[in-house]
């Protein structure tokens, strides 16, 4: 597992249940596509499935594209392939026990875990990642309108550990494109450059939805406690990637 470290992150009761919960570098990594060790990955995503009560890959997890593509999965399915998708929606149909889960992983960018409770009173989870080209993109609007089109009411969203609007600088033009799009991400870093202030945007367009949006107020860069894609650049330290995780457990 992670040797000497101790497990410093949880999964937090939003509703009956159904967990939320962002992992740390306590996790460890929990991508494959970073260059890390398969059979390490593996053990670190067995361990945070047991942290949610979602042993036996019951948790879905993505081959992320920087898209806005929604995907729609079935809980419980063993073995079944990553979908290439930049958002998840659980089709509560088919939530078996332990409990079924979805997975973001993020290193800046701003992971998303959302809920949502159809009209039987049945939950509606969802996932999305969203870095600046998803953010461009429409992701929070495809992820958003997929769970509303599932008939979810009353949708709460939950944004994870991101790099903050003070450190994301970008080219001027790169500034003014994303901002056309959401007013919101116009910042300024912290030594007088131009930003994204990804968050903000998300919030925005997560409460231009009407949805209960709760920020993080972590930025990945400035906290060592997780991944963060520049900082690992700028250190030259290997990548990492840390999760938004939510679960649910299926009703009596
Ligand atoms: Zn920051």
């Amino acid at each position: 597992m992670n040797g000497q470290v101790a497990r410093m992150w949880s999964m937090k009761e939003v509703r009956p249940g159904i967990r939320v919960g962002f992992t740390d570098t306590t996790a460890g990594n929990l991508a494959f596509h970073v260059g890390d060790d398969p059979a390490r990955v593996a053990e670190h995503r067995a361990a945070v499935a047991a942290v949610a009560a979602a042993a036996g890959g019951s948790i879905a997890w993505m081959n992320q594209v920087h898209g806005a593509h929604t995907a729609v999965v079935a809980g419980g399915e063993q073995g079944s392939a990553a979908p290439t998708a930049d958002a998840m929606v659980l089709d509560p149909a088919n939530v078996s026990g332990p409990a079924a889960g979805l997975a973001v992983m993020v290193a800046d960018c701003v992971p998303v875990v959302l809920v949502g409770t159809g009209s039987g009173g049945e939950p509606l989870l969802g996932v999305a990642h969203a870095g600046r080209p998803g953010v461009e993109a429409g992701v929070i609007d495809s992820v958003v309108s997929q769970l509303q089109h599932a008939g979810a009411a009353g949708i709460e969203a939950w944004l994870g550990p991101s790099i903050c609007g003070s450190c994301y600088e970008v080219p001027e033009d790169m500034r003014a494109s994303v901002a056309a799009r959401v007013p919101q991400a116009h910042a300024t870093t912290s030594w007088g450059t131009p930003a994204l202030d990804l968050p903000a945007a998300v919030l925005a367009q997560l409460r231009a939805h009407g949805v209960t949006a709760h920020a993080s107020g972590i930025c990945t860069l400035e906290d060592s406690r997780y991944y963060s894609h520049r900082r690992s650049q700028r250190d030259g330290e290997p990548e990492g990637r840390f999760i938004g995780l939510v679960t649910a457990t299926p009703r009596p």
